[in-house]
């Protein structure tokens, strides 16, 4: 039996909406998810019944706060299947995540050394190693892609070498929807002696994600593109990996001791969180993960490849339009149509109900890598329909008549 996403879309109250007289058709989930119901009350519930300050507190509200801030940790360390719930940072998001790691390996790095990424990277998982490059005299070497917006796994594998300290790699492309072969590229990296930090932005909403299975040392995520709040997100690093590194912003609860002649630091995970963080945003992201495994990663990468399969054969018909990316994709599809501008198509085809995001998606090397300034993207969830697919094709089909 395929999954029905009737049966969650009354979780998600805004899924409900009019735009300009029509059913709002959601399709920008790759910037940001809905939130359904189960996380707003988790939000909720949070700020009218256990809202404190946590760790330091010995009133009943500090302790409830606490304790509700670590049940969390813990339900993503289980999400993630983590060794540890010491090695799930929460952080404000990927771009925090992975800023935070290109900070903490600043020391192992210098003249000589390479940073390895690819062409599909995110601007996040590009300008933090340009700026570690920069501070430590280290180069940024990119994978390069194919004409079908896979990376090209020779020159991954010729690039790739002893120099190699660092290998910053998204799992799934948010502008294409690629799904790169990560745990095999970790495996290669590992092999060659680098670090290697997988952004999974694009993949913790559209897969199951085993992070001991994968073998990589760092993880990032964010809330936001999960079901979740925006403001949250994670860093899973490896014990070992993050014991041994040292801490990056310095402030309360990062700390053992503070003394005006030296600090000492605290044990995983609070060595990497200074200051108060985001307890609420924390506890929803758990209730988000929890309301996605109630329904099950499988099921909904399995009922999303059906929409993006359906979408690719919707938008191939219409003349004049180029898909962008393979066919075998996960979370996001991008298309172009030959004399139309993605900013008229997207602003017309919102005024019909229907929201995608256009331009370069933060990814603007991949984009010049194509010749392109831009594209339109089109973003799925799991309570995306087929009926809505449809929508969004006759809309292209009307808009980009009407645009010609
Ligand atoms: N990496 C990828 C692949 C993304 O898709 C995004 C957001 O679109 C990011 C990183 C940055 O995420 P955030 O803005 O939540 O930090």
């Amino acid at each position: 039996m395929s999954f029905d996403p009737a049966s969650i879309r009354e979780d998600f109250p805004i899924l409900a909406s009019e735009v300009n007289g029509r059913p709002l058709v959601y399709l920008d989930n790759a910037a940001t998810s809905q939130t359904p119901r189960q996380v707003l009350d988790a939000s909720r519930h949070y700020y009218e019944a256990v809202n404190a300050n946590i760790h330091r507190g010995t009133h009943h509200l500090a302790r409830a706060a606490t304790a509700a801030h670590e049940e969390a940790r813990q339900a993503v360390a289980r999400h993630l299947n983590a060794a540890s719930s010491d090695e799930v940072i929460f952080t404000s998001g990927t771009t925090d995540g992975i800023n935070l790691v290109a900070n903490i390996l600043g020391g192992e790095l210098g003249a000589g050394d390479e940073v390895l990424i690819s062409t599909l990277e995110h601007h996040s998982n590009i300008v933090p190693w340009q700026m570690l490059c920069e501070r430590s005299g280290a180069s940024l070497k990119v994978i390069p892609c194919h004409d079908d917006g896979t990376l090209d796994l020779d020159a991954f594998h010729q690039l790739l070498g002893g120099r190699t300290r660092v290998l910053a790699l998204t799992w799934i492309s948010n502008a294409f929807g690629t799904v790169n072969p990560v745990a095999e590229m970790t495996a290669a990296a590992k092999r060659a002696g680098a670090r290697v930090l997988i952004d999974a932005a694009q993949a913790v909403p559209h897969l199951p994600v085993d992070v001991q299975a994968l073998g990589a040392d760092f993880l990032a995520f964010s809330g936001h593109k999960v079901y979740a709040p925006t403001g949250i997100g994670v860093l899973w690093g490896r014990r070992e990996v993050l014991d041994e590194l040292p801490p990056w912003r310095g402030g309360g609860e990062m700390i053992k001791e503070v003394r005006f002649e030296g600090t000492t630091y605290n044990d995983l995970p609070f060595k990497y969180e200074a200051g108060t963080p985001n307890i609420e945003g924390a506890i929803a992201l758990a209730a988000a993960l929890a309301w996605a495994d109630a329904i099950g990663l499988d099921t909904i990468h399995r009922h999303e490849e059906q929409l993006l399969a359906r979408a690719a054969d919707a938008l191939s018909g219409i003349a004049g339009v180029r898909l962008y990316g393979p066919r075998r994709r996960a979370g996001a599809l991008s298309f172009a149509i030959e004399g139309v501008h993605h900013y008229d198509l997207g602003t017309l085809i919102d005024q019909m109900g229907v929201a995608v995001r256009t331009g370069h998606h933060c990814c603007q090397p991949l984009m010049a890598r194509f010749g392109v300034t831009g594209t339109t993207r089109a973003s799925v969830a799991c309570y995306n329909t087929a009926e809505e697919i449809d929508t969004l094709a006759s809309c292209v089909e009307k808009a980009a008549m009407m645009l010609k």
